[in-house]
């Protein structure tokens, strides 16, 4: 697969990203089964010699487990660790955590940031992430605490990397000028069916300060692919006819699958565009590799980014 270099750190990763969001079938840890497991192993063991490198995690994803079946897959692949860029995040608390009663929020205080590390450190079964990110900006997040927790993990071996995620430009540039090493990443919702950081600043600061955008949701959750199980609330009812009909026109042109026009239309966009694949099942995410060698022209990402938006250009 081609590469790509994550902002301007020395990070080289695979130009698709492989989400791990979905590994644990399911976001509820007390209803994973033992084939929910296997699946998830299979889906990554699918993604690696697919030749996908950089793979993405969150404390929170079915509250560690998908870290945990991660970790296993790991423990029982010698030698995989040292091929893969691991990337985490935290920042989001769960009610009740860690008391009953407590609210579902944010939470970049800087003693959370390097204890939610060091959990997912045992939970992945790994000495060193390879980028860590915060996942939403906290509204009480203060900058200073952020790269003091941040600093720590460094110096202590236990992160390499840092990036931020769902970022809004202004928070990123008073979060970069607390940190004294370069933020990396911001992993971001976009893709047809969400178009904002277009316009909103989010991938021209990425352009200008050299920071990787990684997209989540790059097919709406399924919608702009062959359909959907599970989306979050504020994505129901991605995608429009138009849209899919437009894809539709467009895929057998370039011999490819409808979604792999929808990954086409992110991969050209000049920010470099990272698309977090994920899907766990191994042939689509086999395919979505294939993705890398369509090349839409100028005339056909404007025809798509016309009929997602449903009107014409001013
Ligand atoms: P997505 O690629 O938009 O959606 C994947 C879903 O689409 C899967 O349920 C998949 O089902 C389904 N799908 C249907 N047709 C497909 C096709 N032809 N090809 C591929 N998938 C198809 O991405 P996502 O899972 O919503 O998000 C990707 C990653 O982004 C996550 O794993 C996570 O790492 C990250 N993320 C980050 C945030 C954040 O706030 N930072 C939020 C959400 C997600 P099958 O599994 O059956 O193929």
């Amino acid at each position: 697969m081609d590469t790509i270099q994550l902002g301007v750190s020395s990070l080289k990763t695979s130009r698709l990203a492989y989400g791990c969001w979905r590994i644990a079938g399911g976001w509820e840890p007390d209803r994973v089964t033992a084939e929910d497991i296997q699946a998830g192993k299979r889906a990554v063991l699918a993604a690696v010699e697919a030749g996908y490198t950089l793979f993405d995690h969150a404390n929170i994803y079915c509250a560690g487990r998908c870290e945990t079946i991660f970790g296993d897959v790991l423990k029982e692949t010698p030698g995989l660790r040292e091929r893969l860029v691991i990337a985490s995040k935290c920042g989001i608390r769960f009610p009740d955590d860690p008391f009953p009663g407590a609210p579902y929020r944010y939470d970049s205080s800087g003693d959370y940031i390097q204890r939610a590390c060091e959990e997912s450190l045992r939970r992945l079964r790994i000495e060193c992430l390879d980028l860590y990110q915060i996942h939403r900006p906290d509204y009480l997040g203060d900058p200073h605490e952020i790269a003091g927790a941040f600093a720590v993990l460094l110096d202590a071996g236990k992160a390499k990397a840092f990036g931020v995620s769902n970022c809004r430009p202004s928070y990123l540039t008073a979060l970069q000028k607390a940190c004294p090493f370069p933020l990396v990443v911001n992993q971001i919702e976009i893709s047809l069916a969400h178009q904002q950081p277009l316009d909103d600043g989010t991938l021209d600061q990425c352009l200008t300060e050299r920071i990787t955008p990684m997209a989540w949701s790059p097919l709406g959750g399924g919608q702009l692919a062959d359909g959907a199980q599970r989306v979050l609330p504020s994505q129901e009812g991605y995608g429009s006819d138009a849209l899919r009909t437009k894809l539709d026109a467009l895929a057998p042109k370039h011999g490819t699958s409808r979604a792999n026009i929808a990954l086409a239309w992110l991969l050209k966009h000049p920010a470099k565009i990272v698309p977090i694949i994920g899907s766990t099942n191994p042939d689509r995410i086999r395919d979505a590799a294939k993705s890398l060698d369509v090349q839409l022209s100028r005339e056909e990402w404007y025809e798509l980014l016309v009929a997602a938006r449903g009107q014409r250009l001013p």
